[in-house]
């Protein structure tokens, strides 16, 4: 059983560490979570907003959202000291993400986007929304389901 922890809000300088960058520690447990479930992906990708993770043959692309970059609605809070800079930024990269998801829609590809925070809480939850997607697409398109028939989603 994951173990859940409730997590505080963050510190001025831990939010300024958390740019949208690769490799972050979300994003590895995501991953992987996602390999031991049998999945494979592509990372990396140019597709618009540059997804974190690609599964390319089901077309879903897979972003792992900073709490504070991308505005959580739990998480979020505008920085005391220059809250008129960082409201306006943080506003335009929600836009730029819902911009992203349309192009992505436009391109035939679906977009899964998970929370940094429900993935420390719950990799394994968050990695079966993923296969479940992926599970739905799959039938879809009327593919062979792989290890995914495998996974309890209970
Ligand atoms: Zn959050």
């Amino acid at each position: 059983m994951a173990k859940l922890i409730r997590k505080p809000p963050l510190s001025r300088s831990e939010q300024m560490s958390r740019i949208r960058s690769r490799d972050t520690l979300p994003e590895m447990l995501l991953r992987r979570t996602l390999w031991r479930m049998g999945l494979r992906y592509r990372l990396r990708s140019t597709l618009p907003g540059r997804p974190d993770i690609v599964f390319s043959s089901e077309k879903l692309a897979v972003f792992v959202d900073g709490c504070f970059w991308h505005g959580c609605p739990t998480h979020f809070r505008a920085p005391k000291t220059r809250a008129e800079y960082w409201s306006p930024k943080i506003d335009a990269n929600i836009a730029r993400d819902r911009r992203n998801d349309e192009a992505l829609h436009a391109s035939g590809w679906h977009v899964c986007r998970l929370w940094e925070h429900e993935i420390e809480t719950n990799p394994e939850a968050s990695a079966r929304k993923v296969a479940a997607l992926l599970l739905e697409l799959r039938r879809q398109a009327g593919a062979p389901e792989g290890p995914l028939e495998r996974i309890q989603f209970d």
